[in-house]
């Protein structure tokens, strides 16, 4: 770590890794397989970030290796079309509403890809985004709220210009009064509402019945396109992600979607994509420019596509039972040593609020958590070779990979790690 700090700010190439949230030295992982990292030192962990999403399948799953291992060999990048991107965008359409996906390399840039597109399409610059939705470090989406209900944005971070934010509005999540009032005040200004399908990066909030569907209607009647990203929930919550889940029932469909993590099977891989008449409209067809030197790169897709095509009903039943047993054991552990929390799920998807609030619903009911419990917690599990996310605001992610031993490892840890956290 000494030696990262020196050449690498921080030490990390993304700030989750470091432990700020939690205090200590983050651990510096040599391997990983199935459901267990290994470190520098030879200490197994049971991994429950899995790469902050990606690995569905576990780590190193052998058909995925060796799907990436023959790409590879067969050559590292093109810079021309090829085969794979081909059937991984026929494999993410297939499995979503969308009728066209371009791929890219990483969440952000598919947000910040779909936003440029939804501005050229609509001819307006106004964007409605969400406090506590994440969709990676695009200028215009590190916006903060300003005070009040439905704000302009203010910069979220030094090297943000005021001008980056000054046509982001921000509401509060789960909120259909907010956004039927800036509508009514901006809707001929808004080029696109994004949101995340259903928010993981303030801890799981679901969605409120209807709540996805009304900002589909919402910005329909205002000639607004609809962005759901997806790149967390994407293949991850259900096999169709929170879209199937949610947007079946609720009968909504984006005009736009951005997916990343799962649908590269831990390379970096991404897409967005939605309606044809608009996806029309990016080059090389259309005037909105959009490019990628490593955009759809032949190891990345092969691992990707690999991964979407072993990803079967049976592989979430598994990442779904994952979940229940390690959901359950956390709460009736938390529970029998008093520590106030609430654990909230979409698909197979769940995260654990230290709060003493019966439901949490949006950015600030997240924000209202005893964190030095929960650092208490992680270093507990920790200790007991058990890989938690260094922050409280964070999915517990679980993979097909996990076997029954890999939970009662959890299992067991929790009880001391509960009473560690009154
Ligand atoms: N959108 C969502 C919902 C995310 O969770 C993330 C990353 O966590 C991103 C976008 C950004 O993706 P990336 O980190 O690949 O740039």
């Amino acid at each position: 770590m000494q030696r990262a700090r020196r050449v690498i700010p921080g030490g990390v190439n993304s700030p989750v890794r470091a432990f700020h949230a939690v205090g200590g030295t983050p651990r510096f992982m040599a391997s990983a397989s199935g459901a267990r990292l290994t470190d520098v030192d030879g200490i197994e962990y049971v991994d429950l970030v899995g790469s902050w999403g990606p690995m569905l399948l576990g780590h190193a799953h052998p058909e995925v290796v060796a799907a990436a291992q023959a790409a590879a060999a067969r050559g590292t990048s093109f810079g021309t079309p090829s085969a794979t991107e081909v059937e991984l965008a026929e494999e993410i359409v297939e499995r979503t509403p969308t009728e066209q996906v371009r791929l890219v390399s990483s969440g952000t840039e598919a947000t910040m890809s779909a936003i440029r597109l939804a501005r050229g399409f609509t001819g307006r610059d106004l964007v409605v985004k969400f406090a506590g939705c994440y969709h990676g470090h695009v200028d215009s989406l590190l916006a903060s709220a300003g005070s009040g209900l439905a704000t302009f944005g203010i910069p979220g971070t030094p090297g943000v210009p005021a001008a980056a934010t000054e046509a982001t509005l921000v509401l509060p999540y789960n909120d259909p009064v907010a956004v039927e009032k800036v509508f009514a005040e901006h809707g001929d200004r808004i080029a696109c509402l994004v949101t995340e399908a259903a928010p993981g990066n303030m801890g799981v909030v679901p969605p409120e019945a209807g709540f996805n569907e009304l900002l589909a209607r919402t910005c329909r009647e205002h000639g607004a396109l609809f962005v759901s990203d997806e790149v967390m929930t994407g293949f991850r919550a259900s096999r169709e992600g929170m879209w199937g889940l949610d947007g079946k029932v609720e009968g909504w469909a984006p005009d736009l979607m951005t997916f990343g993590k799962v649908m590269g099977g831990g390379f970096p891989a991404a897409a967005f994509g939605g309606r044809a008449d608009v996806m029309a409209m990016l080059s090389p067809e259309g005037p909105v420019y959009q490019a990628g030197t490593l955009s759809g790169n032949p190891v990345a897709t092969a691992a990707g596509l690999t991964t979407l095509r072993l990803a079967t009903e049976e592989v979430y039943d598994r990442v779904g039972h994952a979940s229940d047993v390690v959901a359950a054991a956390t709460t009736e552990a938390l529970t029998r040593a008093g520590v106030p929390h609430v654990v909230q799920r979409v698909g197979t998807m769940f995260s654990v609020f230290f709060t003493d609030a019966e439901q949490v619903r949006d950015f600030d009911g997240a924000g209202a958590q005893d964190t030095r419990a929960y650092a208490a917690f992680f270093h507990a599990m920790l200790d007991a070779g058990v890989y938690l996310p260094p922050s409280a605001y964070e999915v517990w992610f679980t993979s097909a990979a996990h076997t029954e031993e890999d939970l009662d490892r959890i299992v067991s840890a929790l009880p001391a790690a509960a009473d560690a956290a009154a």
